[in-house]
C-alpha cells in the first residue's frame, strides 16, 4: 500500500491554495465542503474562483507566492501552471511537515486527492495509488448507483442515537447485531423513502423494547444461490452471506459462491446428493433451530431457488413451528438460468405457450405424474432430478402421444465453466447419457424450443455436443 488512507480535520483550519485558474477551483470546493478556511495567493483569478470568491467569501490575495505564505497554514494545495514554483512549494512544505499537493505531480504529493462519494456524514473515498484516476472514477459511478443517497440521512439518524445504543447494548456482540437489524429493517426502509422523523421514532422504541429482551433469538436465511455462477446471486443474498454467523450448505452450491460467504463463519455442510444425504431433513431443520436458538444469524444456502424442488417450503414449516424468525431470498431456478446459458428461451410464440418444471427423481413419483398432460405438444418440460430416469422419462412421454421426435436437451453442470450442452430427441437421449457420461447436476429439457439453440447458443465457455 502506498498511500495511508485518512479523513483529515480542516474544519475551520487555514488551508492554502497556490493559483486561481479551473482545477484550482475544483480543489477549493472540496475544501469548502470541508469547512476549511480557504486562502488562495495567485497573480491571475478564472472566474470560477472569483464565483467561489463571492458566494463563500474565501480569501483571496493577488500577487506572487512568498514563503511566509506557508506559515501557520495545515495544507498547502499548488494548482499553478509553472512547474518550478509548484517544485519549490512542495520542497518548503515537506521542510514543515505540511501535507503538500501538487495537482497532476505524483512526486511532489505526499498526499494524493482521491474520488469520492459523498453521502455526508458518509464518506467514500476510491484511491488508485495514482495508477489511474479514470478507473477510479469508474468505480465510483458503479457505487454511485447502489448506494442510494439517503444513506447520509440514515447515518445522521443512527449518530444520534449511539450513547443510547451503547447503554441498553453494553455486550459488543449483542450491539452490532442490534445495529444490523435496523440497518436492514423498516428503520433503514423508513430513512431511504425520506420518511425521518419514523425512522427516529421507531429507533428510540426498538432501543427501549430491545434493552428489556437479553434472550436474543438467531435469525434463519433461507437463501437461493443461483445454479452455478456466482454472477448471477442476488445483492440480497451476497449481503446475507456476508453477514451470516454459521452457513448450512448443499452439494448444489458451487465452491466460487461459497468462497464469497464471510470468511470466519462456521461452514456446515448439510449434504443432499439424491442417494447419499448426509444430513437427513429432519436433522437439517432441527440444525437450523438449534442454531438460531443459540442466537446466531443462520444463513441455509440452498443450490437454485429454495421455493423450487429445494424444500424450502418444509424448512420454514419448522421455523414458524419454532418461532424462529426468518427471511426467504429467491435465486435463479436450474431450469432458468441452465436455459439462458444454452441459449433455449423456455417459452417461444411460434413453439411453446407453457413450461412445466417437473420432478423426475424417484420410480414413485415418476410413475405419479400426468404423464398424458405433459406429453402435449408446445409446451415445454424441464424434468429437475431426472438423469437417473432419463429412460422412464423419455418412454413415457412418447407412450403418452408426444412425438418421438420433439427435440430434447441434456444441461450438465449449466451456468458453470464446466457446463455442456447435449442435444438429441425422445428417442436418442438415454443413449446419449451413457455415450457422453453425464453426471449430475444435469437438467433434461424437453420441447421444440430446444431446437432454438442451434441459432441462439451464446455461452461460449462450456462444450456442446449436438
Ligand atoms: N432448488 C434447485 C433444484 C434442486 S433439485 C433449483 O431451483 O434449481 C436438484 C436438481 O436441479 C438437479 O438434479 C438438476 O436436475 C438440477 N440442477 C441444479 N443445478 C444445476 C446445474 N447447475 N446444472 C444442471 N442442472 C442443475
Amino acid at each position: 500500500m502506498k498511500y495511508f488512507p485518512v479523513f483529515l480535520d480542516i474544519n475551520n483550519r487555514p488551508c492554502l491554495v497556490v493559483g486561481a485558474g479551473n482545477i484550482a477551483a475544483r480543489k477549493i470546493e472540496l475544501l469548502l465542503k470541508a469547512d476549511a478556511a480557504v486562502k488562495v495567493v495567485a497573480k491571475e483569478y478564472s472566474a470560477a474562483v472569483l464565483e467561489l470568491r463571492a458566494e463563500s467569501g474565501i480569501h483571496c490575495e493577488t500577487r506572487e507566492f512568498e514563503d511566509a505564505d506557508l506559515d501557520n497554514v495545515n495544507l498547502v494545495i499548488a494548482a499553478t501552471d509553472n512547474t518550478e514554483l509548484n517544485t519549490r512549494i512542495s520542497t518548503l512544505a515537506r521542510q514543515k511537515f505540511i501535507p503538500v499537493n501538487v495537482v497532476d505531480k505524483k512526486d511532489l504529493c505526499t498526499f494524493i486527492t482521491p474520488s469520492m462519494i459523498d453521502r455526508d456524514p458518509v464518506q467514500i473515498a476510491i484511491s488508485t495509488g495514482g495508477a489511474s484516476p479514470v478507473l477510479a472514477r469508474s468505480i465510483r459511478t458503479k457505487l454511485e448507483s447502489t448506494i442510494p443517497a439517503s444513506y447520509g440521512d440514515l447515518a445522521a439518524l443512527i449518530d444520534t442515537q449511539r450513547q443510547n445504543v451503547k447503554k441498553a447494548f453494553p455486550d459488543v456482540e449483542e450491539r452490532r447485531r442490534f445495529w444490523e437489524s435496523i440497518l436492514e429493517g423498516p428503520v433503514a426502509e423508513y430513512a431511504f423513502s425520506g420518511r425521518l422523523q419514523e425512522a427516529g421514532t421507531l429507533l428510540e422504541q426498538l432501543i427501549t423494547e430491545s434493552s428489556s429482551d437479553p434472550d436474543y433469538q438467531g435469525e434463519v436465511y433461507l437463501v437461493g444461490a443461483g445454479p452455478g455462477d456466482p454472477d448471477l446471486l442476488t445483492f440480497k443474498a451476497l449481503r446475507l452471506m456476508q453477514k451470516c454467523d454459521v452457513v448450512v450448505y448443499d452439494r448444489l452450491v458451487s465452491k466460487p459462491i461459497l468462497e464469497l460467504v464471510r470468511r470466519d463463519a462456521e461452514k456446515v455442510y448439510a449434504g443432499k446428493a439424491s442417494s447419499n444425504h448426509s444430513l437427513s431433513q429432519e436433522s437439517i431443520n432441527q440444525l437450523l433451530v438449534r442454531l438460531a436458538k443459540e442466537g446466531k444469524c443462520v444463513l441455509r444456502l440452498k443450490g437454485g431457488d429454495p421455493f423450487i424442488f429445494g424444500r424450502g417450503g418444509e424448512e420454514i414449516s419448522e421455523l414458524i413451528d419454532e418461532n424462529i424468525s426468518f427471511q426467504v431470498v429467491p435465486g435463479i431456478t436450474a431450469a432458468s438460468g441452465c436455459a439462458t446459458y444454452a441459449g433455449i428461451p423456455l417459452t417461444h410464440r411460434d413453439y411453446s405457450q407453457a413450461c412445466i418444471f417437473v420432478t423426475g427423481h424417484r420410480k414413485s413419483e415418476t410413475e405419479d405424474l400426468n404423464w398424458a398432460m405433459l406429453s402435449h405438444a408446445n409446451q415445454t418440460v424441464i424434468f429437475y432430478m431426472g438423469l437417473d430416469n432419463v429412460q422412464r422419462i423419455c418412454d413415457s412421454l412418447k407412450a403418452h402421444g408426444r412425438d418421438q421426435s420433439t427435440p430434447a436437451a441434456l444441461i450438465e453442470k449449466g451456468t458453470t465453466p464446466d457446463q455442456r450442452v447435449i442435444l438429441g430427441d425422445l428417442n436418442s437421449l438415454p443413449n446419449l447419457v451413457e455415450q457422453h457420461q453425464v453426471s449430475a447436476p444435469t437438467l433434461i429439457i424437453v420441447g421444440e424450443v430446444v431446437q432454438l439453440h442451434n441459432k441462439l447458443s451464446w455461452y461460449k465457455t462450456g462444450e456442446e455436443i449436438v
